[in-house]
């Protein structure tokens, strides 16, 4: 059958020689050292040990009957019954005519009759037994694409996981090549047309990777190919896809043909061949209706990032349990007086994880309200927030209201207020001295809903701050329609009031409706005197911000308590 392409890698084929007596291995393996990589076993026990262990590599097995310990009439029966093994193909090493036939029956592919006279049979039985085992997985899946003459996708895959049994080294690229809106090229001009063009890009990518690399192509799926090659660089890429656009153009006299490269280099070898092409389709994917490129490696950042996120989602529960998860206060000051005067504190959440060190809520936050967690670690934090007032009211005389973020996740929860007074209750508080933070995106979300839930709240007492503010979807209209108390003004406007003008004014106009409104201002972020000044003058109410602290774990609190007592 044709290969396709003849592999450069010259690694030996791996095969195992199992026979009791030290000068029957000697010898066999004498003779096909020359052409293969040989490994040992004096036992059948010792022979299962390396098979198993072996299973990706070993090309054959030639195997003695009779042996101590464990004979190799159970050594076939073993690996008959597991189809990994199965796969591996057995010559019996035999003296005894009858046992022949038994072990053909137990799925030995061959016997060669001891003692070893002729070198040169050995070898071309040994090749031939090899070939046909591997020619035999092939043949297995149905091949070939009939429009193109390309592989199938079953083959493709079944090979692509042999070449990798025999090239472990090989740094392979999987790659996906898309044609854009082929389906219209097909209306357009007729389906016959289009099987000239799937055709021609079939041989053509066929040519090119047998060229500038080793490697074999698919057809996937109607108009996508699957190449899996040796490793290239970004420069043989782009003459592959300068090269086939050429060809192309040249049989469909359109030049705004477009052909998209997603490549996944070096493809990790741990994963299975699926997923890797997975990969490689999600980076083509990724530039479909982007004119200007076309071609995109698979990135590994959003793959690091992804499995970042699986280990964070995998180790909460750990974490919960083991006190990991800390919750820090960032002090709020009022700033309208001659002096400022601490008004409350943020609950901050806090992950100090035993391998990644601190890790920032905004690497969690997000994650945990896509998959539910982010309740059942707000509720945590809420309990902890509202201890600690309690625990500084009795130790230093002072209350410091404290305010929690409240998801928008959690505003779906039936049991929200319910939750929220038990804690009240259970740490005698009282709903003043515990504020609810709520951000902007979730009024914009769904704001019926929402205004509902914030109207209940706040009958009961809470005093809730719409956080964010400014950071993207509210307009200056919503404020006169929302139930709020607070306004925190979101960063970015914090961020430049005293390098730009506009955002001044911005905040300027946004600090006079709150007046109007009734409502606090709150600035968050703020880090510079400068920033301070202006907001002061602008009259805004609280800061928030590097400007007075940093988020702070409790016991780093004493300082600002004290000096707060002694006023
Ligand atoms: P947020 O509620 O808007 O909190 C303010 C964020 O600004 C905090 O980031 C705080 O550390 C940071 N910050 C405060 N002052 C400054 C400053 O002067 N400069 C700069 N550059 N940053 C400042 P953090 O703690 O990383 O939290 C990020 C976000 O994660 C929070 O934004 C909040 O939305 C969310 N989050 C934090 N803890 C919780 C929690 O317990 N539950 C929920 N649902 N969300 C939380
Ligand atoms: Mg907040
Ligand atoms: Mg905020």
């Amino acid at each position: 059958m044709n290969r396709g392409l003849a592999f450069t890698g010259n690694r030996k084929r791996q095969v195992l020689v199992v026979d009791d007596e030290h000068i029957n291995r000697e010898m066999l393996g004498h003779i096909i050292r020359q052409k293969y990589e040989v490994i040992f076993a004096g036992n059948g026990e010792e022979a299962m040990e390396i098979i198993r262990e072996n299973r990706k590599k070993l090309s054959l097995v030639m195997l003695d009957l009779l042996m101590p310990v464990m004979d190799g009439f159970q050594v076939l029966k073993e690996m008959q019954e597991d189809p990994e093994l199965k796969a591996i193909p057995v010559i019996v090493l035999t003296s005894e005519k009858e046992a022949e036939v038994d072990s053909l029956k137990l799925g030995a592919a061959d016997f060669i009759t001891k003692p070893y006279d002729m070198p040169e049979v050995i070898l071309a039985r040994v090749r031939r037994i090899i070939e046909l085992s591997e020619d035999r997985l092939i043949i297995e899946a149905t091949e070939r694409d009939h429009l193109t003459g390309l592989y199938t996708k079953e083959f493709f895959y079944q090979y692509a996981g042999q070449l990798e049994r025999y090239y472990p080294d090989w740094e392979m690229d999987a790659v996906a090549i898309d044609v854009e809106h082929f389906h219209l090229l097909n209306e357009l001009q007729g389906r016959e047309f289009g099987d000239r063009v799937l055709k021609e890009i079939a041989r053509t990518v066929n040519h090119l990777i047998s060229t500038e690399a080793d490697g074999y192509a698919c057809r996937y799926e109607a108009d996508m190919y699957y190449v899996y090659c040796t490793h290239m660089d970004e420069d043989g890429y782009e003459r592959m896809h300068a090269e086939l656009i050429e060809a192309l153009v040249k049989i469909t006299k359109n030049n705004r043909i477009r052909v998209r490269f997603g490549i996944y280099p070096k493809a990790d070898r741990n994963i299975e061949m699926e997923r890797r092409f997975d990969r490689a389709k999600q980076a083509c994917d990724s530039i479909r209706n982007n004119y200007a490129i076309s071609m995109a490696y698979y990135d590994t950042e959003t793959y690091e990032k992804e499995l970042f996120a699986e280990r964070l989602i995998g180790d909460f529960e750990e974490a919960m349990q083991q006190g990991h998860l800390v919750v820090y206060y960032q002090p709020k000051y009022e700033i309208s007086g001659d002096e400022p005067k601490l008004a409350s504190a943020e609950a901050l959440i806090r992950w100090i994880h035993p391998e990644f060190g601190m890790v920032s809520p905004e690497a969690f936050i997000p994650l945990f309200e896509t998959n539910g967690l982010i309740q059942q670690l707000d509720l945590y934090v809420w309990k902890q927030a509202a201890a600690q007032i309690a625990k500084w009211k009795k130790e230093y005389g002072v209350t410091v209201p404290v305010s929690v973020n409240v998801s928008r996740m959690d505003m779906y929860d039936p049991n929200l207020q319910t939750n929220l007074l038990q804690i009240l209750r259970e740490n005698g508080l009282s709903s003043e001295e515990y504020l609810l933070e709520v951000t902007e995106s979730a009024y914009a979300e769904d704001s019926r809903q929402l205004i509902e839930v914030v109207d209940k709240l706040r009958s009961k007492g809470f005093r809730v701050e719409m956080d964010d503010f400014g950071s993207g979807y509210s307009s200056l209209n919503m404020l006169t329609t929302l139930p709020i108390d607070v306004l925190k003004l979101d960063m970015v406007f914090v961020k430049n009031v005293h390098t730009d003008e506009k955002a001044l004014r911005l905040v300027e106009l946004i600090m006079e409706i709150a007046r109007y409104l009734g409502v606090t201002v709150v600035a968050e972020g703020v880090e510079y005197v400068e920033q301070y000044e202006l907001l002061k003058k602008c009259g805004c109410d609280v800061i928030q911000g590097y400007y007075f602290s940093k988020p702070l774990p409790p016991e780093e609190w004493a300082s600002i308590l004290i000096k707060e007592k002694a006023r």
